[in-house]
């Protein structure tokens, strides 16, 4: 393969919640562009038996890492002792999220604590861990994923939104902080992709109608079109772009 502005072959990539879904496709893109990836979720067994099958599928290096990214310090100790081990990671994919869905007055206050910590307290557990070593090093690549979510709400969701729209000001945050360190922090916000997450929409018959109509490209995502967007903002063809969110949607965002 010949080195072009892309290239990312050898470059140690973590994405968080690797296990299933759009990290595990994101995390599989990386592999097949030739990067060291880590793959990551809470159950060891699992990620590590999925780990071996992205490696035997991409001939890539593949190791699996296993911690809950709501715990702080249990967060911190996985991630020193992957470094320990492997080094600085070159990019971090803050992926791992959780979605609980009721009407906002019947939403329970621990659904509430639970989506906090994953999707947005997460992120900064995660983050903070690894980011002065990358600015020791003077160079580093950080995306989170956020949502259409981040711009728009929707009924039952609203814990969701107010998170996925922390992730964007978070993305902004870091990225004003960390870009005299060379460390770029950008954010990639997917639309309507069928995970595990979502599969009580996908299996409605009158959500999943309601999707292509309101998506102009008519239907739902396909995990790997995410994966172009995530090398190029993990490779030096993004060198001097930080703090953007790039919408992944088939257009819905940009319509009403
Ligand atoms: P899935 O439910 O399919 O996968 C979630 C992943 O996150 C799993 O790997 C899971 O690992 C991990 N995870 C969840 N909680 C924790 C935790 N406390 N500690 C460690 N790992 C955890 O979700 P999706 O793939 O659908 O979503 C991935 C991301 O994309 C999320 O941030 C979501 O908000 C976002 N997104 C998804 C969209 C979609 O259409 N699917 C649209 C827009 C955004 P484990 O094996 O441990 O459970």
């Amino acid at each position: 393969m010949q080195a072009t502005i892309f290239d990312i072959r050898d470059k140690l990539a973590l994405v968080t919640g690797s296990s299933r879904g759009l990290g595990n496709a994101l995390a599989r893109g990386l592999a097949e562009s030739g990067a060291h990836v880590v793959l990551h979720g809470r159950d060891l067994a699992g990620v590590q038996e999925e780990a071996r099958a992205i490696a035997q599928e991409t001939g890539a290096r593949v190791e699996a890492v296993s911690f809950d990214v709501t715990d702080a310090s249990a967060t911190r100790d996985a991630i020193e002792a992957l470094m320990a081990e492997h080094g600085v990671p070159d990019i971090l994919v803050n992926n791992a999220g959780l979605q609980r869905r009721a009407p906002f007055n019947e939403y329970a206050t621990d659904d509430w604590d639970a989506l906090v910590a994953t999707n947005l307290s997460s992120l900064f557990y995660v983050s903070r861990t690894l980011t002065p070593a990358m600015s020791e090093r003077g160079s580093g690549k950080i995306v989170n994923i956020g949502s259409v979510q981040s711009k728009l709400a929707r009924e039952t969701i609203a814990p969701y939104s107010a998170t996925k729209g922390g992730v964007v000001l978070l993305t902004q945050g870091m990225a004003a902080d960390l870009a005299r360190f060379n460390i770029q922090v950008n954010c990639i916000s997917p639309g309507y992709f069928k995970t595990e997450m979502n599969t009580a929409l996908w299996q409605d018959p009158t959500f999943n109608e309601w999707v292509e109509k309101r998506t102009p490209a008519k239907r739902w995502g396909h995990v790997d079109e995410l994966v172009g967007t995530l090398v190029y903002l993990c490779s030096d063809a993004s060198n001097f772009v930080s703090g953007q969110n790039i919408f992944v949607d088939g257009g819905m965002t940009s319509v009403v």
